[in-house]
Formats: C-alpha cells, sequence, structure tokens
C-alpha cells in the first residue's frame, strides 16, 4: 500500500533532517498576481503590469449611439443622456432641467445665485 508513493516523497526530501525548512526561499513559491479586470493571472508582476495597460488604454463603455467611448460609467451615462435627452437634474428654483449635472449648476449659479452677479458685473 505504501510503496511507490512513499518512496517518491522520501527521495525529493533526502537532506530533510533538522534544519530543512530554513533553507526555503520566500519567492521560490510562485505568487499569482491576479488582473483586477479581467480573468488574467501571471506569476511575472511585470507581466500583469503590461497587461493591466490595455485594460487603463481601453475605454470600457463605449456608446451605443455613436462612436463615443468613456473611460467611466459616470461619464457614458452622462454621455447617453444627450442621445435620449433624458433631463435628470431639475432646477429646483425653476422649470429649467438639464441632461447633466454641471450645466444644472452653471444655470443655478448664472440665475439664481445673485451674489455671484455681482461680480459679473465688476467684470463688464
Ligand atoms: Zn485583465
Ligand atoms: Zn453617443
Ligand atoms: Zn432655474
Amino acid at each position: 500500500m505504501i510503496g511507490v508513493a512513499s518512496l517518491d516523497v522520501v527521495s525529493t526530501t533526502t537532506s530533510s533532517t533538522s534544519s530543512s525548512t530554513t533553507n526555503i526561499l520566500p519567492y521560490c513559491s510562485p505568487r499569482f498576481h491576479y488582473c483586477p479586470y479581467c480573468a488574467y493571472t501571471t506569476i511575472i508582476t511585470s507581466k500583469l503590469t503590461e497587461h493591466l495597460r490595455t485594460h487603463t488604454s481601453q475605454k470600457p463603455f463605449p456608446c451605443p449611439h455613436c462612436p463615443f467611448e468613456a473611460i467611466q460609467v459616470e461619464s457614458i451615462r452622462a454621455h447617453i443622456r444627450t442621445h435620449t435627452g433624458e433631463k435628470p437634474f431639475a432646477c429646483v428654483h425653476c422649470p429649467y432641467r438639464s441632461t447633466q449635472k454641471g450645466n444644472l449648476k452653471r444655470h443655478v449659479i448664472k440665475h439664481h445665485f445673485y451674489p455671484l452677479q455681482v461680480l459679473h458685473q465688476q467684470q463688464q
């Protein structure tokens, strides 16, 4: 029963006496580096860095309506709204609605933020 298999184990650890554990170097055992974006795995750190570039250089959120591509999901959402005409950002002061948060902010500052109008007058 414990014939060939046990002999194999013995042959690989012939020098194992008492100080065998000290010979094991920490970097001898392969460490796997996992890509956080896909199933890619490698034991070489530089290979992973190289691989990650394929993700960072790519723009993973393409617009279904035009060739526009965004790096961030928030950007593509804001962009798609320009196609769909959805205006989720409503002004609380008037019926103005905007597709983009930045536009609404600009609107509020321009039309409802009176202290800033003083600044505008000073510029003119
Ligand atoms: Zn990957
Ligand atoms: Zn588009
Ligand atoms: Zn308004």
